[in-house]
């Protein structure tokens, strides 16, 4: 598969992935300032070392920072630590799962591949971005306890990992929590930002106008689903039929890791009952 340049105003980004299956198997590394923000996944080392290469040749990177631990995120962040020997900074929440390694699902290894143990360094709260620009990193979990986004307020932009993706969402990982989401969402719409740089999606030029509309239809979501639940009785299948139709290849390609089933739980999943899941909810299997 080949990769995709991307460039907006002073940012470069390469776009990587080996299979083109939905929104968010092929993922994206930016430059912005002397700063690289995500690494790609390991199995497409020799696309993100070209543009690496490249790009510290143009404009010298002096440091690499992780959003969060999964494997298209951070997946190549050792190997670019040892290609130009610079700091690698990832949230002080990833960094045992950077170094000792975490379980993932049969199918993350073969669409992103297996990262390498990554020495990382806790991300302070703010980085010299360039002249008059810094970086704050902002917590937004939902997607992963661990996940940051990172803001650039002199310039209007936000980095949002893997917050945004999609204005509507039809599926969710079997992990993620859409109440942490929707909050994140709208913690993040209130920084000034013009623009995203969406992980996987690439630029967004609605800005928070974007987060704040993908909030708002999951928070529709969850009111429709445990209205039909709680109160009308209706079973989990049926309201996702109504909902969001039957399950696509996707839930199948990734063993239910990814599943309309997964959504349409979630939003019944209480965060103070999270041990007491409706009946129709089974793990996939993680692999170490
Ligand atoms: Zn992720």
């Amino acid at each position: 598969m080949s990769s995709t340049r991307i460039s907006h105003d002073s940012v470069a980004g390469l776009r990587v992935g080996r299979w083109p299956l939905g929104p968010t198997t092929r993922s994206i590394c930016y430059r912005a300032g002397h700063t690289l923000i995500d690494t790609g996944p390991p199995n497409q080392w020799k696309q993100v070392r070209h543009f690496v290469e490249e790009e510290h040749e143009a404009h010298g990177i002096e440091r690499v920072v992780c959003t969060h631990h999964h494997e298209d995120h951070a997946g190549n962040a050792a190997r670019i630590q040892k290609l130009l020997d610079v700091p690698v900074y990832a949230p002080e929440s990833s960094l045992e799962r950077l170094q000792e390694g975490f379980a993932m699902e049969w199918y993350r290894r073969v669409v992103w591949g297996t990262p390498p143990e990554t020495e990382a360094e806790p991300l302070p709260e703010a980085l010299p971005l360039g002249p008059g620009a810094t970086l704050q990193a902002h917590a937004a979990p939902g997607h992963a306890d661990d996940m940051v986004c990172l803001h650039v307020p002199e310039r209007r932009w936000l980095f949002t990992a893997d917050l945004f993706l999609a204005p509507r969402i039809e599926y969710l990982r079997f992990d993620e929590d859409v109440h942490a989401l929707a909050e994140s969402l709208h913690a993040m719409a209130q920084l000034p930002a013009d623009v995203l740089f969406c992980g996987h999606q690439g630029v967004v030029e609605t800005g928070s106008a974007a987060l704040q509309e993908k909030a708002r239809y999951l928070e529709a979501l969850c009111g429709q689903v445990q209205r039909r639940y709680y109160r009308e009785q209706q079973p989990l299948p049926d309201i996702q039929d109504d909902l969001l139709g039957r399950e696509g290849t996707l839930r199948w390609l990734t063993g239910g890791d990814f599943s309309k089933k997964n959504l349409i739980a979630a939003c019944v999943r209480r965060t103070d009952d999270s041990d007491d899941l409706p009946d129709m909810i089974s793990a996939p299997t993680p692999m170490r």
